[in-house]
């Protein structure tokens, strides 16, 4: 719930309005296409500053942490930062997301004091969930951590761990009692990803880029005083930090979506081919335009009350998080054919662009992505059946 009056959401509105006519880079696509590791997180790194010196980085933190904005300032915030078609933190998400939620639900206040006015200055996190054969079934997961004296010595393997080339920490999951059930011998590390026997190895992907990494460990030590919660309760503290992926990051993914992507699909649309004819002047284009338009209405319409909900409904993000993804699909997919040819010879898009960057093809590829991490569209529509219409529960094995 909020408490910004109409008129202080306008005269907010109007702020942020203009910080973005005179803040935004101009030529920042420019400047985030084809350029080195290092240039890419220097330009992510001072974007993160520009918003943080206007209050803008993470107003969704508390407000004694450098937050404290009220949900509907939130929403607003995105929307003209969208409008506005301002980069996205792609280097910080898991930072100012992921970690900063467990830390405040879970954490020491000692690991907040370390860690939160870290992540404002520029510490980059990454999330070591994940392990060849524990993807869908998190649980599975077989690295372990062996107490021994004042810490753990953790051994194992973590994939798909996005941004961990450039990551300072990471939020570890890894087990602490091979005997109990698989979800209840499971706790929760916070790695410095400069110990001994951390080796990142980023994964190159079918766009060309490498997005995400492998981790191999190997006798990692851990200081006990980087345990988040009780030792083998990490299952309960990881839900929170999964519970960090949807919420407010949805709206803002569903803003870039309706309000870039789409314009960059009307602008393709409207652009006049060879022989003079435009994509438009064709009913079953302009049809499939005027859906896709409705469909994202609808996308912003579910997450709209999904964030102003106090009390969601089990399946609620789950809905917004499979609609969102296959409307991702359907207009990438939708650019990639009106595109044509042209399509296929874009092959750089700006990095920090996220996934409806105007360059078709990549675009259509990286879409498929999102239909995987946080739960793929599989298991959403196993919660939607479950958990939303109480169909009988599939059976899980443990
Ligand atoms: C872009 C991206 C970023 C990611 N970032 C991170 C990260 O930062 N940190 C991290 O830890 N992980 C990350 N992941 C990993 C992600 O969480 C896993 O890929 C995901 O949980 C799926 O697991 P899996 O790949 O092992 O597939 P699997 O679980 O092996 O699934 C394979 C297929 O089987 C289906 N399936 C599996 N179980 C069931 C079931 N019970 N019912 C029906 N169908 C089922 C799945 O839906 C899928 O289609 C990322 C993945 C992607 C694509």
């Amino acid at each position: 719930m909020t408490t910004s009056s109409p008129d202080q959401l306008d005269e907010f509105r109007a702020g942020v309005r203009e910080w973005c006519r005179t803040h935004i880079p101009a030529q920042w696509r420019r400047a985030q296409t084809d350029v080195s590791d290092a240039e890419f997180v220097r330009f992510q790194q001072d974007w993160f500053q520009e918003l943080r010196a206007a209050g803008f980085a993470v107003p969704h933190w508390p407000k004694q942490w450098g937050g404290g904005m009220s949900l509907a300032e939130q929403v607003v915030l995105y929307q003209e930062l969208a409008a506005h078609d301002a980069p996205r933190l792609v280097l910080a998400f898991v930072s100012i997301h992921h970690a900063a939620s467990t830390l405040l639900a879970a954490g020491t206040e000692e690991q907040r004091q370390r860690h939160l006015p870290a992540i404002l200055n520029g510490e980059i996190w990454c999330q070591g969930f994940s392990e060849p054969g524990a993807g869908s079934d998190m649980a599975a997961l077989q690295t372990t951590a062996r107490r021994a004296g004042d810490g753990y010595v953790v051994n194992g393997q973590k994939l798909w761990a996005s941004g961990a080339m450039h990551a300072d920490w990471c939020l570890l999951l890894a087990r602490t009692d091979p005997n109990a059930p698989k979800r209840h011998g499971i706790s929760y590390f916070l790695l410095d990803m400069r110990t001994p026997g951390v080796d990142v190895r980023p994964i190159r992907q079918a766009t060309g880029e490498s997005h995400f990494c492998e981790i191999f460990l190997e006798d990692v030590t851990i200081p006990a005083t980087r345990l988040v919660g009780p030792e083998h309760a990490g299952w309960r503290v990881a839900q929170q930090t999964l519970g960090a992926e949807r919420g407010m990051t949805m709206l803002e993914l569903a803003e870039r979506l309706g309000n870039g992507g789409f314009r960059w699909l009307v602008r393709l649309c409207a652009r006049p081919g060879p022989g003079g004819t435009r994509p438009l002047d064709d009913p079953l284009i302009g049809d499939r335009l005027a859906t896709l338009e409705i469909e994202l209405t609808g996308l912003r319409a579910l997450c709209a009350e999904l964030v102003a909900n106090d009390h969601p409904g089990p399946a609620d993000a789950s809905i917004v998080k499979l609609y969102y993804s296959e409307l991702l699909q359907r207009m990438t997919d939708f650019g990639t054919e009106v595109a044509g040819l042209a399509a296929h010879t874009e092959l750089h898009k700006p990095r920090s662009s996220g996934w409806e960057s105007g360059a078709w093809m990549l675009d259509f590829i990286g879409s498929w992505e999102w239909t995987i991490p946080g739960g793929t569209s599989e298991i959403q529509r196993t919660i939607i059946g479950e958990r939303g219409l109480g169909l009988p529960r599939e059976p899980t094995g443990h």
